[in-house]
């Protein structure tokens, strides 16, 4: 039947007497026997009685096979070449997304594919949906990294992503009863065809044991680091395709085993219990995931975690170093290495202790070495998540790592008071050694001392870092601060995920724009098209249908997709306010409860995101959100005007599903909490307006659609600060204001629960004498605000028109030029185009 369907049908065309080329081959033809021979060879099935997983691998594998010849090329052309600065991409977490679909796309053969599956009788969409997704992240730091990454490669910068191979990423969400409740995230379970184990490439990591010092043969004093045990660490390459370019990079992530002969002494003596201690005590290091992006302090197999995978990346990078005949000192000509976040950043004491002990290079010389090849990026401006470790457990897992910290330490503070004679607060807050209270090693200090560039990831941002958090330093090394704004790539999060806008602009501005977003801006003067803004209303209807039949699917809950889709998805937390677009929704609930007739917009709120495990009032947001959709969705008095919606599990592959299904972008967090966002970018690209406060990177989205083009609301930074200052009272806001009176009073008559008065008492009771976050400051102007939006949202072609200049303007948001910035002025590494190697 397939077989029929295609005949006359066929897309793409092909010559008389294809030659197949199972390996290798873009055609039709050759991609089909290569699925035909995965399957059979590898998955030990024919195409008759195959299941949808297998099939999944076996297309999965031909993709695979293909970029492997590109990662071959580029990687033999980079190496090859002295002259060639690779980046280090180093990141505790890579949040991927599912790879089928946008290898697809950057390999340029959607279409083949899409044929050459049809024909073997099956849809690639369902094969695609297949695809379990690597979650080894949190949230927008890990998909950050994998969104760099990508445009790594589609830029032609050589790269290596390095991170940790977790058996298990990021638990998996349900919602029982209206809570959150964690599973564990089994995704290798079915096998994973992206990956190739690299045994012959594996380091060992030691840990525990003592130091001692010795003379060298030419009797210098050396230190020896004799371990209690040591790991071993095996790299995973998954291939990295650059957009319709040749390059192609990997992600290597290290997964932990015990180390072969090591505790062999201990096994024939027959302590066979203790050996098998040994090896689970091992393997644990890579198991999971940590779910929180905060609060870790103490937990001794996190800074494991650390060591290990920053070690065996090191070593890796050494090894590739001298194999082309590079010197140890010389390694920073050779690599630059990005630390995203504190987590990698033992690698400033680590490398140190690879060039002094293991290859005997000068201090001074290495430190020079070192400093040169490290950068430091910073994510948060919270105080409290600044990473610290006891430095009694530094010195149990990585004594002689603790030694390094503390010589770096000495030297630094030395040149400190050199500089700043007499300011002793100065050299207390910037000792990497905090020695307040009981004693800890502080991570950033340590970055900051070893890094030749530290960076925020927001014009704000780096700003408020500068003059909060990161002053002293600024003080001290005002060359080393740079702003890089982050990016989102606009292959997985437009052409991928909303194939009806992609083919709307192609049909208008042709298809240079995924890899060059500026191009976009050509799309400006149809804002003013009627027939183009009609094309890009039904684009975006057509997402919202297929969101609404998932949302029925998910939870139960029928939407109507003509209402306005009203989004916030994101990890909860109290500073980014899900709880505000609550009150919202209880303030409009409570005008249709006083008024039944009230003419009121339609619209449909769906929120989705995971709590930290351990983060109590982010679980009962969750709760609360739930609570209030019981009440609202099944209310007659409401008339279907107003539903709520907690979207389960919020991942990438859910992600590419609501983004471009939003009409309205929830960016609410209180102004100077949030580093940038990329959500944010990604709802914009994808024709949402934002209604935002003037928060990380919502300030350069709004400079680039401009101001009409942006719902803004809320107290700034400054004026945050301000009232914090002059002793903030959410109490007295909350006595003049008649209706969050009634918002919160509504919930603590346990309305929403089952009249139970107490369940949502730790949050109303947080607002009135702590809000810490200003929701109370906040209220009136965010409701105002949001009244205006369903006025503007009243004139369809005036929201259009809004919303196709956002998508128009959103070119300094892709990825691609983030990574411009740090080859600019960060890493100085140019493009390396393996065509003209
Ligand atoms: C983009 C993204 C995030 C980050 O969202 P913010 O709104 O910037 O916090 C988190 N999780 C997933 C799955 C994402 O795709």
């Amino acid at each position: 039947m397939a077989k029929e369907s295609n005949a006359n049908n066929s897309k793409v065309k092909r010559a008389s007497a294809p030659t197949i080329d199972v390996r290798s081959g873009m055609d039709v033809e050759s991609l089909k026997q290569a699925i035909t021979e995965h399957l059979f060879y590898q998955q030990g099935r024919n195409i008759v009685n195959t299941s949808l997983n297998d099939l999944y691998m076996a297309v999965s594998h031909t993709v695979h096979d293909r970029l492997l010849q590109h990662e071959h090329k580029t990687m033999n052309a980079v190496f090859d070449n002295n002259n060639v600065r690779l980046v280090s991409y180093m990141s505790a977490e890579f949040l991927m997304g599912p790879q089928l679909g946008v290898n697809l796309i950057d390999l340029n053969i959607m279409a083949e594919m899409e044929q050459a599956v049809q024909e073997l009788g099956f849809s690639l969409n369902t094969i695609m949906a297949q695809e379990e997704e690597p979650g080894l992240g949190n949230g927008g730091l890990g998909r950050l990294a994998a969104c760099y990454i990508d445009s790594m490669a589609s830029q032609q910068i050589p790269a290596i992503g390095y991170g940790i191979r977790y058996e298990f990423g990021i638990f998996d969400q349900v919602i029982r009863d209206g809570w959150q409740v964690e599973i564990t995230d089994k995704w290798l379970r079915n096998g994973n065809p992206w990956e190739s184990a690299r045994p012959e490439l594996a380091v060992n990591v030691k840990f525990g044991g003592h130091t001692e010092s010795y003379l060298d043969s030419n009797e210098y004093l050396r230190y020896r680091w004799k371990p209690d045990y040591m790991v071993t660490g095996i790299p995973y390459d998954t291939p990295i395709m650059g957009y319709k370019v040749p390059s192609c990079n990997f992600l290597r992530l290290w997964k932990s085993e015990a180390e072969e002969s090591f505790d062999f002494s201990s096994f024939n003596q027959g302590d066979y219990y203790k050996a098998v201690e040994y090896k689970v005590k091992s393997e644990n290091i890579s198991k999971v995931l940590y779910p929180n992006d905060e609060m870790l302090g103490g937990k001794k197999l996190r800074l494991k975690q650390q060591y290990f995978f920053v070690s065996c990346s090191l070593q890796d990078m050494m090894n590739i170093h001298l194999r082309f005949d590079g010197k140890p000192q010389d390694f920073h000509k050779r690599w630059a290495i990005q630390l995203n976040d504190t987590h990698p950043s033992v690698a400033v004491a680590e490398l140190m202790r690879i060039l002094v002990d293991e290859y005997h290079v000068d201090w001074d010389v290495a430190w020079h070495t070192t400093c040169s090849t490290c950068s430091y990026t910073n994510h948060t401006l919270l105080p409290e998540a600044l990473e610290k470790w006891p430095v009694g457990l530094f010195a149990y897992l990585i004594p002689r790592v603790l030694e390094i910290i503390f010589e770096i330490n000495y030297r630094f503070l030395k040149e400190v008071s050199s500089r700043f004679p007499g300011d002793n607060g100065k050299l207390s807050r910037m000792s990497i050694i905090d020695e307040s209270g009981e004693k800890f090693v502080r991570m950033a200090n340590l970055a900051c001392v070893g890094c030749c560039a530290i960076n925020g990831v927001a014009e704000l941002h780096t700003e408020l870092l500068k003059q909060q958090i990161l002053h002293d330093w600024v003080e001290m090394f005002p060359e080393r601060f740079h702003n890089v704004t982050n990016g989102v790539t606009p292959r997985r999060f437009v052409v991928l995920s909303n194939p009806g806008l992609s083919n709307l602009i192609i049909e208008s501005i042709g298809d240079k724009w995924p890899g060059k977003l500026d191009e976009l801006r050509k799309l400006e003067p149809f804002a003013d098209d009627a027939a183009f803004r009609e094309k890009f209303r039904s684009v975006k209807l057509e997402n919202k249908k297929i969101l609404a039949a998932l949302i029925k699917e998910r939870t139960g809950v029928v939407v109507n997709p003509s209402s306005m889709f009203d989004v916030q998805v994101k990890r909860i937390h109290e500073y980014k306010r899900q709880h505000l677009s609550v009150l919202h929704i209880i303030a409009l609930y409570l005008r249709i409860k006083q008024n039944p007739d009230i003419d009121i917009v339609p619209r449909t709120f769906i929120f989705g995101g995971k709590a930290a495990p351990g983060y109590f009032s982010a679980k009962l947001i969750i709760k609360l959100i739930n609570s209030v959709g019981d009440v609202v969705n099944n209310d007659p008095d409401v008339k279907d005007r107003l539903k709520v919606v907690f979207f389960p599990d919020f991942n990438v592959t859910n992600a590419q599903l609501i983004y471009p299904a939003a009409d309205l972008s929830e960016q609410i967090s209180t102004a100077g909490k949030e580093a940038s966002g990329t959500g944010n970018m990604k709802f914009s690209m994808n024709g949402a307006l934002t209604i935002g406060t003037l928060d990380g990177a919502n300030v350069e989205i709004r400079e680039e659609v401009g101001n009409d083009n942006f719902f803004l609301f809320g107290l700034t930074a400054a004026q945050v600060e301000d009232a914090k200052r002059n002793g903030y009272n959410p109490h007295f806001i909350y006595d003049n204001n008649e209706e969050l009176r009634n918002v919160i009073s509504m919930i603590n008559s346990g309305r929403f629960s089952n009249g139970d008065t107490n369940l949502f008492k730790p949050i109303t009771d947080n607002l009135l004498w702590h809000d810490p976050f200003m929701l109370m400051a906040d209220f009136s102007l965010y409701i105002a605000c949001q009244d205006l939006v369903a006025e503007t949202w009243k004139n369809t072609a005036e929201w259009n028109r809004m919303a196709i200049l956002n998508v128009a303007r959103m070119g300094k948001f892709s990825s691609d030029r983030s990574i411009q910035d740090y080859c600019e002025k960060i890493w100085k590494v140019k493009p390396f185009n393996i065509r003209k190697a």
